[in-house]
């Protein structure tokens, strides 16, 4: 049996490790004293405390739900929970997503909802855009775009969507066209957008879906990859000069591996050194009850760009909640931005991720082509949200690993 080497234990190298295992001898090699990477929560308070992010479950991928429900974690293990999120926009609440709540805006800015419905009607998108803001104006009209996506996304991505290409935000933002934004001023439109409607375990904590996933399979942890080269005798890879695959799968950060891949010519890594991404910073609030799933709060007198109600994940509802701010931001700076909330009791917790959001700006196509291309040269498979350094959620992941398994199920 050919030996395959997974690296990383995140939720792109168990589920292809999953998909794999009965393939090849698979091992999976693993810095962390743990599996499920950036999606692996934390107990505080008995709250499944979400280090980065607030991790809900759900996929527009039949095959993804049906390899979750019919091998990893059977649906009776799941809740499902119906999204209730609202956006914090001039001083009020208003439903989310914004474009469906022009109403709720007449009600105490009757001209600014009259300018969101003139610029959305008027909007002419001929399909070509030359930024990220631009993007936005075409797609939903000056008023929205200037009131809320672009300050939004100023905070999300910390840098101006002027300066960003759209790419990432195809598909992951369905946009209404004009007759569904009409409708939505003479009826009540339903929230349809992805995880409108999502899952998440009943045993109150993701890492049940994670330890599920890492089940039977050989993970070793604490294990560092610092090298890896190729062994041309052997035709094998060769990890840390000590373990030999015939093949391997790397989930780790598409922008280290010109400089952990021996021999790299210098023009792979320049273009890894030019790869931009964010790390995100939040604190465990207990707070006042609620039933709201996600609070967006695009105005500038927060720090955080969403509150996280994790809380409302749970069966019973629990008083916790995650605020979240892209960039590194220490524990005073975020405890006196979130005491001005009076919704926020007590901080509890916080942390500060690595890697979180790989930036999409003007160099992003040319720096990951030439690594990408460097890689496929070599038949180096790489997998992941940071691995193909994407803007893939956990599904995606898995959907990606299944394409991937189906590749290699040839070899
Ligand atoms: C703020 C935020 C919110 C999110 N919310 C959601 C959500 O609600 N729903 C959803 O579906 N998705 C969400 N996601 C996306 C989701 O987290 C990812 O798609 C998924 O967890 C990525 O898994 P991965 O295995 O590709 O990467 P990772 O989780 O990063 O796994 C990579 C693994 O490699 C290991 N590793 C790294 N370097 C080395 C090394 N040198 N040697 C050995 N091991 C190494 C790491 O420790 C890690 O375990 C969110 C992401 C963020 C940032």
């Amino acid at each position: 049996m050919a030996k395959l080497g997974i690296l990383g234990a995140g939720i792109s190298g168990l589920s292809a490790a999953q998909l794999l295992k009965n393939k090849f001898e698979t091992e999976i090699l693993e810095k962390n004293s743990f599996p499920g990477g950036i999606a692996r929560t934390k107990d505080v308070n008995n709250i499944p405390y979400h280090l980065v992010g607030g991790h809900c479950f759900n996929s527009k991928y039949p095959e993804v739900l049906d390899f979750v429900f019919n091998n990893i974690l059977p649906l009776s293990e799941w809740r499902k929970i119906k999204r209730k999120s609202k956006i914090k926009f001039h001083n009020q609440e208003i439903d989310y997503p914004i474009e469906f709540s022009v109403k709720q805006i007449y009600k105490f800015d009757k001209e600014l909802a009259l300018k969101i419905v003139a610029d959305f009607l008027n909007a002419s998108d001929n399909l070509k855009y030359a930024n990220l803001e631009e993007w936005f104006v075409k797609k939903f009209g000056k008023a929205l775009a200037e009131e809320y996506f672009i300050p939004y996304n100023t905070k999300i991505w910390n840098n101006k969507p002027s300066e960003m290409s759209h790419l990432w935000v195809e598909d992951k933002l369905p946009v209404p066209n004009k007759h569904s934004f009409f409708e939505s001023l003479i009826e009540n439109s339903q929230d349809t957008m992805p995880h409108a409607e999502f899952f998440y375990p009943i045993s109150n904590n993701q890492n049940t879906f994670i330890d599920a996933l890492a089940k039977k399979l050989n993970i070793e942890y604490n294990y560092k990859v610092n090298s890896i080269s190729r062994d041309i005798k052997r035709n094998q890879w060769l990890i840390n000069n000590e373990k030999y695959y015939d093949l391997i799968i790397c989930t780790l950060p598409l922008k280290e591996i010109p400089f952990i891949l021996e021999n790299t010519p210098e023009y792979v890594k320049t273009a890894g050194e030019k790869l931009k991404y964010n790390k995100v910073s939040n604190i465990l609030w207990k707070n006042r009850h609620t039933d709201k799933t996600w609070t967006y709060i695009p105005e500038k007198d927060s720090l955080f760009h969403r509150y996280i109600h994790i809380g409302a994940y749970l069966n019973p509802l629990q008083p916790y909640s995650i605020s979240e701010v892209v960039g590194e931001h220490s524990w005073d700076e975020m405890k006196s931005s979130g005491e001005k909330d009076n919704f926020l009791l007590e901080p509890l917790d916080c942390n500060t991720s690595d890697y979180a959001y790989v930036i999409f700006d003007e160099n992003y196509n040319h720096s990951t082509s030439v690594i990408k291309n460097y890689l496929q040269e070599r038949a180096f498979h790489i997998l992941g949200r940071f691995g193909e350094w994407q803007y893939y959620n956990m599904d995606v992941c898995i959907k990606k690993a299944m394409d991937l398994s189906r590749i290699l199920d040839c070899f």
